[in-house]
């Protein structure tokens, strides 16, 4: 009889993943991993039940994650990733020249096992010379470190646990001073049809501390429930205008490869759905 594993994240819906192989499943000091094999998503890990990234779709994510606000920046020199310890949206950021990336992640355990386990993922991201590793609580990092970065991806658990730090008002001030001027903060924000909650609270609390708030969407098909929302936060407005035709010149002048991110993919993913924009407007 074949194990399955059942997210059941939000109340009344399940998603049941058949378990092949299991390669790990143990308790880190912090949080409860399990990485298995399936036969559609490849190795899928997950992280207190809730899965986290797979090796078949987690390119959508992190392509999204990294070269959306790099390409709209435009001169991006530094990156600091809060979490991220499976090392995809650091393999995305290296993929840009001239880049440095401070990545902190609270649970070592989950970066040695991603590469032991998952190691397509990261792809060598950890071995880099430009990525700097600190194993540390992103939110008290934020508020002790005095560098600056220009992009900063809160690549984070869901607001439960360890993660739930890195969705409140204190840890987004302080991400806000180590942030360079015209700097973008983007965040993992849940999936609205199922977590609005989590949506609007972003919405309101990065919308006391920047000039230009909004969300960008793409669909990871291991993560139940639609779209994926990535929050978007910067004081510098003209960013998310830009022409697709600039976007495109800055594509081709980074000669990267992507399986997911186009220029005009990262023009329509900022178009929100009339349900996603009653979240953030509702008053009741
Ligand atoms: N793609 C995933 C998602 O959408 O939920 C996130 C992937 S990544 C594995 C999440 C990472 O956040 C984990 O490695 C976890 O250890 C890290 N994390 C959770 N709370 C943290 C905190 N307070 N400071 C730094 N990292 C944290």
């Amino acid at each position: 009889m074949m194990e399955v594993f059942d997210e059941g994240l939000h109340s009344g819906v399940n998603l049941a993943l058949d378990v092949g192989t299991v390669l790990y499943r143990d308790k880190t000091d912090l949080q409860d991993l399990i990485i298995f094999e399936n036969s559609t998503f490849g190795r899928v890990m997950s992280l207190d039940g809730a899965i986290q990234t797979t090796e078949k779709d987690e390119f959508i994510y992190h392509e999204m994650f990294a070269h959306v606000p790099i390409l709209a920046h435009g001169n991006v020199k530094r990156v600091l990733i809060i979490g991220g310890g499976d090392g995809g949206a650091a393999r995305q950021v290296l993929k840009h020249r001239n880049i440095a990336v401070t990545l902190v992640d609270i649970d070592r355990s989950v970066i040695d096992l991603s590469i032991k386990y998952l190691p397509s993922i990261s792809n060598g991201a950890f071995d880099d010379p430009r990525l700097d590793l600190v194993v540390a609580d992103g939110c008290q990092f934020v508020k002790e470190t005095d560098q600056k970065w220009d992009v900063i991806i809160i690549d984070s658990t869901d607001p439960h646990g360890p993660g739930e730090v890195l969705y409140t008002q204190e840890f987004y001030t302080d991400c806000k001073s180590c942030l360079t001027a015209g700097g973008v903060i983007v965040t993992q924000n849940g999936v609205p049809f199922v977590q609005a909650e989590e949506l609007r609270n972003s919405y309101d609390r990065l919308g006391l501390l920047f000039q230009d708030v909004s969300f960008y969407m793409a669909t990871i098909p291991s993560y139940v429930g639609g779209p994926l929302a990535f929050g978007w936060a910067t004081d510098n407005k003209e960013l998310r205008k830009l022409s697709e035709a600039t976007l495109a010149d800055r594509f081709l002048d980074a000669d990267i490869e992507t399986g997911y991110y186009t220029p005009d993919v990262h023009k329509a993913s900022f178009v929100l759905p009339i349900y996603v924009k009653k979240i953030l407007t509702t008053t009741e």
